[in-house]
């Protein structure tokens, strides 16, 4: 299964690609999850990274085009991937294009995750991560046991910097202006599976693995 999650900043794409990790085996590539370990680990591409992600704006197309470049040819691909992230400009989308194609190989699906710009920015500010093991929650729809505290690995959980309002409303204005257009572009290649990101967690997972079945 090759697929791409595609939908605006908390349209759902981390949460769906971690269950879908565990029902088909085949990695996760999050490329805002590459970045953010770069960054953290103060690497050179993280140094270079890091004023465009603080400001909600795009990571220039070589820097990300490279990094999936090389994640593709990483043998646990062989059997499939899902993309959360990537591509997110016209750019983007044609260089995973030449990237398959050298590999020999095609696009499944393209899932776009539908949600409405209000509970995007609910689902923005109250999300969290575990600083250790990195899995998902969201105060209100999807908390933890206990209070700040990650189920699977007791870590504390953490904000992202990104996920401040004034920074949202910049990202979401750049996934209208340079990510929308990719919906027409896989719309074209006939790969496009529009999804109702707005259900709960478990029903998005539901159509999305309905969706997948009846290709
Ligand atoms: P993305 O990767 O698209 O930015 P996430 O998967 O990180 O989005 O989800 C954003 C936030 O919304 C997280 O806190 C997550 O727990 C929560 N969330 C994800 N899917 C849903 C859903 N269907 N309903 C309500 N909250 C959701
Ligand atoms: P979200 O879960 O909110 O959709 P991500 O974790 O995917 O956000 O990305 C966080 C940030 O990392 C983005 O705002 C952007 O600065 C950078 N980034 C991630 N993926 C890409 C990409 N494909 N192209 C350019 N920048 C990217
Ligand atoms: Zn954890």
């Amino acid at each position: 299964m090759k697929l791409i999650l595609l939908g605006p900043p908390g349209a759902g794409k981390g949460t769906q690609a971690a269950m879908l990790v565990e029902r088909f085996g085949i990695p996760q590539i999050s490329t805002g999850d590459m970045l953010r370990t770069a960054v953290r680990d103060q690497t050179d591409m993280g140094k270079k990274a890091k004023a465009f992600m603080d400001a909600g704006g795009l990571v220039p197309d070589e820097v990300v085009v490279g990094i999936v470049r090389e994640r593709l040819q990483n043998a646990d691909c062989d059997s499939g991937f899902i993309l959360d992230g990537f591509p997110r400009t016209v750019p983007q989308a044609d260089a995973l294009k030449q990237s398959l194609s050298a590999l020999g190989k095609d696009l499944d699906a393209v899932v776009s995750l539908q949600v409405d710009t209000e509970a995007l920015v609910e689902r923005l500010t109250g999300r969290r991560s575990c600083g250790g093991c990195g899995k998902g929650y969201h105060i209100k729809f999807d908390p933890p046991v206990q209070d700040g505290i990650c189920d699977s690995c007791s870590a504390v959980l953490i904000q992202r910097d990104d996920d401040q309002e004034a920074t949202i409303r910049n990202r979401m204005d750049v996934y209208h202006e340079q990510t929308a257009p990719l919906e027409d572009y896989y719309r074209q290649d006939n790969l496009l599976r529009s999804v109702d990101g707005m259900a709960d967690i478990a029903a998005v997972q539901d159509q999305i693995l309905r969706t997948l079945q009846a290709d």
